[in-house]
């Protein structure tokens, strides 16, 4: 793991020694500025993980210096203590006000600044871990836990920017597995399973990464290509179901093939999202009763590609 890095920024080269060497330890790095401006120019280019800032420097003081950390995106989440002489209620309540998140007085008393910069060291890593977990959930809600492709929540947001764009032309290809409830039948759940991960990746390998591809349920999987002529859409769908219906699929002992049938329709804005997917399951439905293993536009005209 990296180590946490301190900004200590005083005009003082004895402070800035004296905190070094209190604070300083394996999991510790400690960096140096003299003014503030030179602090600022540090706490942009390094991010460190805290900031000792001292009152009453030359140039720029440690309000000002605050007020300009505190402003900018790149460092106003960095937790700022001031160090102060001034232990006067006024200054340390004009430290707060410019947005610090703490105070230690001068003379030190070593174990207390240790003590106070370790309560913000842990708050930092609680803070950290919450918004990994935060992330984490946010993604385990738009996945499908089995495919670990997008889900259909996730379908829909994405769906929804690119119809924003008004001039950006999309087309939907609706996959299905062709006789699926037979491979489970034959082969076992477990191989079922497999050959829904199987196809999750080969469509993914093979689609743009501007697409948005997810699972719809069942063994179903939806595709938005945006930016392609009809033409394109068309043959990257039989792309696809060409490569699917080639694989070999190996489980439990059984080695077997499958195939998949598609819709493509090219997205109407005149008509609400759930037309669209009604359009587009038309055309899967057409694919399907015609015999599988092909893909099928449902606009303008009919088209079928076997
Ligand atoms: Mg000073």
């Amino acid at each position: 793991m990296d180590k946490d890095t301190i900004l200590v920024v005083d005009d003082s080269d004895i402070i800035c020694s004296i905190i070094k060497g209190i604070l300083e330890s394996p999991t510790l790095h400690i960096d140096i500025a003299h003014s503030g401006e030179e602090g600022i120019l540090m706490a942009k280019k390094l991010r460190p993980t805290l900031i000792l800032l001292d009152i009453i420097m030359n140039g720029i003081d440690g309000y000002e210096t605050c007020c300009i950390l505190k402003s900018s995106t790149e460092t106003k989440d960095i937790p700022v203590v001031f160090i102060t002489g001034n232990n006067d209620s006024e200054s340390v309540l004009k430290g707060f006000e410019v947005g610090a998140a703490d105070y230690v007085s001068k003379p030190f008393i070593p174990e207390e600044l240790k003590a106070r910069v370790k309560v913000h060291m842990q708050n930092i890593k609680i803070q950290r871990e919450l918004q990994l977990l935060m992330n984490e959930l946010k993604e385990m809600a738009v996945t499908d836990y089995l495919t670990k492709l997008h889900n259909r929540r996730y379908f829909m947001d994405q769906l929804q920017e690119f119809v924003n764009q008004y001039d950006l032309k999309l087309f939907l290809i609706l996959f299905d597995i062709d006789n699926f409830k037979k491979i489970n039948d034959t082969y076992g759940h477990n191989a079922g399973d497999m050959v829904l991960v199987s196809v999750s990746s080969i469509l993914k390998l093979l689609l743009r990464e501007e697409d948005i591809l997810c699972r719809w349920g069942g063994e179903e999987f939806m595709i938005c290509l945006p930016d392609v002529t009809e033409d394109i859409a068309i043959d990257l769908a039989n792309k696809l179901r060409k490569e699917v219906s080639k694989y070999i699929f190996n489980c439990d002992g059984f080695t077997f093939q499958c195939t998949i049938t598609g819709g493509i329709i090219q997205y109407d804005r005149a008509i609400s999202p759930e037309k669209n997917f009604t359009n587009v399951d038309q055309a899967l439905y057409l694919g399907k009763s015609s015999g599988k293993n092909r893909c099928i536009i449902n606009y303008p005209i009919l088209k079928v590609n076997e």
